[in-house]
């Protein structure tokens, strides 16, 4: 098949044929898990969606060479087809990596993203455990006051921005059946670039809060947050979302690298239960109401603490290990109640996950 379409077509035949090659076994991929899931009659959320076609003039290249398709030599990546790239390295790579994918990304910069098997860096034993409540006024409340993190902002200031570009892009929009003029793809681009440096503030204030949580506790619990992208929800709202969004994924990420255990907790309920007794209120708090009182045992708490809570005591740790001022020298390992299952409602992190590693190569 795909040394007809070469025959037909001058561009095609120009590339090397092992990226080519794995876009059709990509394609063919997940078409089958589409057509699996249909056939399992999956609801439509949870179905892989059908691969769709794309057009070389708008699609963004991206392109994966496999075990045979590359090879690095001197600190250079060569590429099948005779491509030679001297890439800017991020870090040293910590095995040999069994594929490379060589993209360019919306602000027009070259990266390549190579598979590498996981290595854990374990780190010592704390004995102390966290619960993690995600918010809009402040982005993690959990149940240790000093790794609360307050939402940081990250694109209110290029909000303004933002809007002056949307808005150049609305002016200088194609016609239907044009191509787009350099106006617009300037306008495009800045909008770009301006969408990828709030995204690396994001990523980079989610990191370093992650590093501390996972250096100081031995188990984490988390609520299994999924934003929903509503048209109708507010800027706040969506710029929140995103900050949970990379929080949670940077968490997840440090976690795996450093061999902690993270326990995802279903959000069902968690504002209206509470963490000493386990009562649950008849009606759900209005978000104004900040302090939560349980009628049952007469308990009162900052809202979003109980919620953290609620996270520890839902995946089975022992809150007791989260209000321990000092970290104790661990008797033996981890602290555990015993008889309480380490199982995850949401699934636990597998520390043989493969990990990505990402470097930026200079423009072929
Ligand atoms: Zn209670």
């Amino acid at each position: 098949m795909l040394t007809e379409a070469r025959a037909r077509t001058p561009w095609l035949r120009e590339g090397a044929c092992v990226p080519q090659q794995q876009v059709v076994r990509d394609f063919g991929k997940s078409r089958a898990k589409a057509l699996r899931d249909i056939k399992a009659g999956l609801p439509i959320r949870q179905r892989a969606g059908m691969p769709k076609c794309k057009r070389k003039r708008e699609a963004l290249p991206t392109l994966e060479y496999t075990r045979r398709g590359f090879r690095l030599k001197a600190g250079r990546l060569h590429l099948a087809g005779g491509i030679v790239v001297r890439p800017v390295w991020s870090r040293e790579l910590p095995k040999t990596p069994s594929s490379v994918r060589v993209y360019r990304d919306a602000v027009g910069h070259w990266w390549a993203s190579f598979v590498v098997p996981a290595v854990i860096e374990q780190l010592p034993a704390t004995g102390r455990v966290i619960g993690i409540d995600w918010g809009v006024g402040q982005t993690a409340t959990t149940t240790s006051d000093d790794h609360d993190l307050p939402h940081p902002q990250h694109g209110r200031t290029a909000a303004q921005k933002l809007a002056r570009y949307q808005r150049m892009m609305a002016r200088r929009k194609p016609k239907r059946g044009q191509a787009a003029s350099n106006g617009y793809r300037e306008a495009k681009r800045h909008a770009a670039k301006l969408h990828k440096k709030i995204a690396r503030q994001r990523q980079d204030t989610a990191r370093k809060w992650a590093k501390k949580v996972v250096r100081g506790h031995d188990a984490l619990a988390v609520e299994d947050f999924r934003p929903k992208f509503l048209a109708k929800s507010t800027m706040a709202r969506k710029a929140a979302d995103a900050a949970i969004g990379a929080t949670k994924a940077a968490l997840v990420e440090m976690a795996r690298k450093h061999g902690r255990m993270v326990h995802l907790v279903h959000p069902a309920h968690t504002t209206m239960d509470c963490a000493d007794c386990g009562a649950r209120t008849k009606h759900a708090l209005p978000l104004s109401e900040r302090t939560y009182m349980c009628t049952a045992c007469g308990v009162s708490r900052p809202r979003d603490k109980n919620s953290a809570r609620v996270m520890l005591v839902r995946a089975g740790l022992d809150p007791a290990g989260a209000d321990r001022a000092r970290p104790a020298p661990p008797p033996g390992g981890r602290r555990r109640e015993p008889g309480i299952p380490l199982a995850s409602p949401g699934g636990g992190v597998k520390p043989t996950d493969r990990r990505r590693a990402w470097r930026p190569v200079p423009r072929p």
